[in-house]
């Protein structure tokens, strides 16, 4: 608007130095001209020129929402973003940080989102550096080593999740993963296009990961037998079993979370199963229960409300293994596990209770199972949000019968090679 009051005014101008008649019939046919035209840009300027820099505005893609959870131990930050965009990130020293490059982006959180560091995240900083390219810098208080970034499509969602799990490490290890990072792709200079590839998951081919987890260990025995059987070892003695099975029966890697008699608090169990990379976690119990009258095998996936009172107390009992061991259960450490149940996603839900279906199959063909034998509640230890995860009570140690079966060799060998058919099973149509 103002550029073409500025413009009509030297027009005017002008016709006034014009000297003849003729010149001024011209010079007011140009006017009229000049003057529709001056229409024109205006009619530009004020609706045309406003949409463009809006379209400019729209093509970016904007990040709307962040948050940074987590402790000195693990850290995860995400970002959500309004459409896919390419982002890479990479490691980098002197300071150590976490570089994550992405196409350039409008960084728009509410008022009430703000990305406050915390756990590894030392300071946080974001911004256009180039054209149409953006970055984030995260400060490091300690080394870090990067378990996961992923930028996916949410569930239910038309938006989307960039995802980066920090877990603490040692000086030596950073400087390897960033030399490992160098040594692929040359100098610092094009890190930044393929810092993807550094974190693409090293995974044997055709090949799967399963995390045994015998509960409890050391000085947190777990359920006593009415002769005196310890939970802690007749879980130990039955993964031992599972995995010999196992390991024979097809392409598996089987980790445990404890080879021995010790104490392993719930989250460790967890970042052990997550740090595996696993591809199914099986917590083993034996617990007790008030009604002596109870046996046979459960089986338990996760869930927020618990699927009847007997298996919301059992998770309530399991959940204080922790303070047994003599830790306190952290308001922090509380507040991460409820971000996890919140992020465990739909598909990681469903294969837990595939894989539980199939296992209540299998063992209903050789061993005694529960009345209602598929159950669910809010147990700590099955809270990794992109592991399958199922934890069987292989019987109840408060019943005389079952603590009898459960350390019998024939038992185990049954109920190992049910439990190994099942996983089978269960990976058969992603095996080549
Ligand atoms: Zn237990």
């Amino acid at each position: 608007m103002f550029s073409f009051t500025t413009s009509k005014f030297v027009i005017i101008e002008l016709i006034f130095v014009f000297p003849c008649n003729l010149h001024i019939v011209l010079v007011k046919e140009k006017m009229r001209l000049i003057h529709i035209l001056s229409i024109v840009f205006t009619l530009f300027l004020t609706l045309v020129a406003p949409l463009q820099v809006h379209a400019q505005t729209k093509e970016l893609p904007v990040a709307f929402s962040g948050s940074i959870a987590g402790d000195s131990a693990s850290t995860r930050f995400f970002l959500d973003f309004d459409r896919n965009l390419s982002v890479q990130t990479f490691y980098m020293d002197k300071p150590n940080r976490i570089i994550i490059d992405l196409d350039e982006t409008v960084f728009n959180f509410g008022e009430n989102n703000k990305l406050e560091p915390r756990g590894l995240i030392s300071a946080i900083q974001l911004g256009r550096i180039s054209e149409g390219r953006s970055r984030i810098v995260l400060s490091l208080s300690a080394p870090v080593e990067i378990i996961k970034a992923s930028l996916k499509k949410r569930l239910d969602e038309e938006n989307y999740r960039f995802l980066l799990d920090l877990d603490s490490t040692d000086e030596e290890t950073f400087t390897n993963l960033l030399q490992q990072q160098q040594l692929t792709f040359g100098t610092s200079g094009n890190i930044a296009q393929k810092g993807d590839r550094v974190l693409a998951i090293k995974k044997k081919e055709g090949r799967f990961t399963i995390v045994l987890d015998p509960g409890h260990g050391g000085i947190d025995g777990g359920a006593v037998g009415r002769k005196g059987a310890q939970e802690k070892d007749i879980v130990f003695d039955f993964a031992k079993v599972v995995k010999e099975v196992l390991m024979a029966e097809g392409p598996f890697d089987v980790l445990m979370t404890r080879e021995e008699d010790k104490f392993m608090s719930l989250r460790e169990r967890l970042d052990f199963s997550r740090r595996s990379k696993a591809d199914l976690f099986i917590s083993i119990h034996a617990d007790s229960l008030k009604q002596k009258f109870v046996r046979g095998s459960t089986i338990y996936t996760l869930s927020k409300k618990a699927s009847d009172k007997l298996s919301e107390r059992l998770a309530e009992s399991e959940n204080s293994a922790d303070l047994i061991g003599g830790l306190t259960v952290e308001e922090e450490v509380e507040t991460v596990v409820d971000i996890l149940v919140d992020l465990t996603t739909s598909e990681t839900k469903r294969f837990s209770r595939r894989f539980s279906s199939l296992l209540v199959k299998n063992l209903n063909s050789e061993v005694k199972l529960i009345k209602n034998p598929q159950r669910s509640a809010a147990f700590g230890v099955l809270k990794a949000p992109e592991v399958p995860s199922v934890l069987i009570e292989l019987g109840y140690l408060s019943n005389q019968e079952d603590e009898k079966l459960l350390q019998s060799k024939e038992w185990q060998t049954k109920a190992g090679k049910a439990i190994a058919l099942s996983i089978y099973q269960f990976f058969e149509t992603r095996m080549q």
